[in-house]
């Protein structure tokens, strides 16, 4: 069974091919969209399989261009349980844009936690601290997808009861198997982040999920079918969380 909990779908030169090979596959795919004016577009491609959910989402790095859209984002929420891509960047090439990516982010989470919580699929380059912080007491569940802070980022990550979506580009450094090593078996989930995600300048598509199994195996010192089954298990818990 492989899971990509999270993937830009939409972002594939032929998205609609991607989807259906995935369909095909029996992969399940959290699909997340990087502005809410893709949201509808982009739910398209799950129409045909139960196993791919769109989820709703600004992303931190386009947050100046499109602040505006959090009315729509707003308006979108009472249809979907899943919201991503969303969170912080405080890379120097987003650094400048700090106060409006706070000022999306809370508005989001404040939508999110007006409406009871939600699945987040989280983005925290750089802003491990900072997002957190915001977290504190929003309702909902959130996963750090392809989590880089501190070892003391990611304590304080594990206290607050955040999932972790990892995936092959971040398995490939040696500080990422390091901290993968240190999360809680029962809340690594896998996920490519492709096409964003490249592994030898290939992007990653969503059946590259698998590749992050042997990694992870070794780690835990699992067979590969052990880990399978302790991520399609965390999946299971996950979707039964709230
Ligand atoms: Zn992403």
């Amino acid at each position: 069974m492989i899971i990509d909990m999270h993937c830009h779908l939409d972002l594939y030169s032929d998205p609609y091919k991607v989807a259906a090979e995935c369909k095909e596959r029996g992969i399940y795919v959290l699909s997340v969209t990087t502005t809410p004016k893709a949201w509808n577009g982009t739910s398209k491609l799950a129409e045909d399989s139960q196993r791919i959910r769109t989820a709703l989402g600004l992303h931190p790095q386009i947050a100046h261009q499109r602040a505006h859209e959090v009315e729509l984002f707003d308006a979108l929420l009472p249809s979907t349980k899943y919201i991503g891509e969303i969170g912080l960047d405080g890379s120097k090439e987003y650094k400048e844009h700090w106060n409006i990516q706070l000022k999306v982010f809370r508005h989001i989470l404040k939508s999110i936690d007006r409406e009871g919580g939600r699945y987040m699929s989280i983005h925290s380059r750089l802003s491990a601290n900072a997002v957190l912080d915001e977290l504190e007491g929003i309702a909902g569940t959130p996963i750090l997808h392809w989590f880089s802070g501190t070892k003391k980022e990611l304590k304080r990550a594990i206290d607050m009861g955040c999932w972790f979506s990892v995936g092959p580009a971040m398995l490939a450094t040696k500080k990422g198997m390091s901290l993968v090593s240190e999360i809680p078996m029962d809340h690594v989930l896998t996920e490519t982040d492709g096409p964003f995600a490249k592994i030898s300048r290939k992007p990653l598509f969503p059946w590259d999920a698998e590749l992050s199994i042997k990694q992870i195996s070794d780690i835990w010192k699992l067979r590969e079918e052990e880990s399978r089954e302790v991520i399609f298990n965390n999946f299971k818990s996950l979707l039964c969380s709230s």
